[in-house]
């Protein structure tokens, strides 16, 4: 499951998946406008942040309705499905699991009554505290989330908000936002109004739009572009916003302390979204130029691994003077199924996704740059597929410093003990993909590249120091057996 661009289903692709994105969220308050249709298309323009499930809720203004199931968004949703959501307002989710599995009960977004009417919300991140928060729902309502089956940080949120004994869901947020650690972009609404917040360290995106009619809150800034809205500005740091007919009202229940996850310029967000004022394809364009200058070679052809590879790819063709050309073609249609391969596609693997151009690869001395190698095995697959096309010499460049640890924050790479990186030095690695050279640019390039202050970044996947704590109880099976060795690193 890989990209905008390139949807996999990790199904088809066995182990062999990348870095899973970990939701994206839309929230729009446009009265007179259709809204489940503008949350549909925003969902659309958001699909690579998430592609196990989707949902919408939308409120007329006395009851909100949610519309929810497995999949991408355009296998969940038709054109009649939209026409049974109308309203003024309306949040939308597309979700890869981070927290709990993925099944119909934790799909978003989640619905709960309140004393003053009903909450929808959805959430993009990884709270670190979950196992706290399970507890403080078990006080205040003993038949607890867990028991009613749904697992996710979002659903014990959901419950905390609407069990907090204040006068409205503003009210109840202000005093749930500082009980949460962790990494949240939050989008959630009552039947009159909108409301979106984000953690204090900002780790996920988070984007306020404005519509002739209206406001949009979205994940990225190319879900604003996709529905015609403007950029206003980003949702900052331990920032809530309340939007309705007054406008949009801003309240700070944290001071900032930005830690932007590095991830998204390298890999995550969209090429055409805009983070902390940094279009993110000329970033990996840069990123790329850095590359070439810190880990140069000898060779006739810079081909990208597409799509997420190309803007980099463009970049180091660009410091190096090598030219720049397309050697791998993408099956963008490949994740659009759930039909499970035969064997013997199975045994064809990357094929499925990725097949070289024989006339432009053969006798040459390639280029082949990636954004970055998770367990190494797509890597492995391109050289192999490379050499059967008469490549000459294999030299692959990563537009990332080597991932050894896991993230916490939202994303879900592997265990430690299945990113390569971990166990393995860059020559081990090198020899264990097959390649005649390997280079990633380094953590001080990227950092630059990105034209963002170093100590506004999150970059914990690549030097295992954790900007937020990670506490001990953070009691998931595989988490257990990473906190020990975070702890002791
Ligand atoms: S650990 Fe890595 S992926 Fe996770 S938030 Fe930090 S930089 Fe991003």
């Amino acid at each position: 499951m890989r990209r905008p661009d390139g949807l996999l289903n990790h199904n088809v692709l066995g182990d062999d998946k990348g870095p899973q994105d970990a939701c994206g969220v839309f929230g729009v308050w446009a009265p007179g406008e259709e809204v489940a249709k503008l949350a549909f298309y925003g969902l659309y323009a958001l699909q690579h942040r998430g592609t196990e499930s989707a949902g919408i809720a939308t409120s007329d203004g006395s009851r909100i309705l949610v519309y929810k199931d497995m999949g991408l968004v355009s296998q969940v949703f038709t054109e009649s499905d939209l026409a049974t959501l109308p309203g003024n307002l309306a949040i939308g989710h597309c979700r890869y699991s981070t927290t709990g599995s993925s099944t119909w009960v934790n799909a978003q977004p989640t619905l709960r009554p309140t004393k003053y009417g009903t909450l929808a919300l959805a959430h993009n991140g990884n709270l670190t505290n979950t196992g706290d928060l399970a507890e403080l729902v078990q006080k205040l309502e003993p038949s607890t989330a867990r028991e009613r089956g749904a697992t996710t940080d979002t659903e014990i949120m959901t419950a905390l908000i609407s069990l907090q004994n204040e006068k409205n869901v503003e009210a109840s947020a202000m005093s749930v936002l500082p009980q949460l650690e962790g990494a949240f972009s939050l989008v959630f609404m009552d039947e009159h109004t909108l409301y979106a917040a984000r953690d204090r360290h900002g780790v996920r995106p988070l984007v306020l739009g404005k519509l002739e009619n209206g406001w949009v809150v979205a994940s990225e800034s190319a879900a604003l572009d996709i529905v015609g809205a403007a950029f206003v500005r980003e949702i900052e740091p331990g920032e809530f916003v309340a939007i309705d007919a007054n406008g949009v009202r801003s309240e700070r229940w944290a001071p900032a302390e930005p830690k932007g996850c590095l991830f998204e310029y390298v890999y995550l967000a969209r090429p055409d979204t805009t983070i902390a004022g940094q279009g993110i394809h000329a970033t990996r364009v840069r990123i790329g130029e850095r590359l070439a200058k810190e880990s140069p070679v000898e060779a006739d052809l810079v081909i990208p691994v597409p799509e997420s590879g190309t803007p980099a790819a463009i970049g180091y063709a660009k410091g190096s003077g090598i030219p720049f050309g397309m050697g791998l073609v993408k099956n963008s249609y490949v994740g659009r199924t759930f039909i499970q391969p035969s064997q013997t596609i199975r045994q064809l693997g990357i094929r499925l996704k990725l097949n070289p151009l024989r006339e432009i690869i053969e006798g040459k001395r390639i280029v082949v740059v990636d954004d970055s190698i998770v367990r190494g095995n797509t890597q492995r697959a391109i050289v192999r597929m490379l050499r059967e096309a008469g490549a000459r010499e294999i030299h692959v460049r990563i537009s990332s410093p080597p991932v050894k640890w896991p993230c916490f924050y939202g994303i879900d790479f592997a265990t430690r003990a299945e990113l390569v990186a971990s166990g393995l030095e860059v020559e081990e690695i090198r020899r264990s993909i097959g390649a005649d050279s390997l280079g990633y640019v380094s953590l001080e390039g990227l950092i630059e590249s990105t034209q963002v202050d170093e100590n506004k970044l999150c970059g914990a996947c690549f030097t295992g120091k954790y900007p937020i704590r990670i506490p001990a109880d953070m009691s998931e099976g595989k988490m257990r057996l990473e906190i020990t060795e975070v702890h002791g690193h």
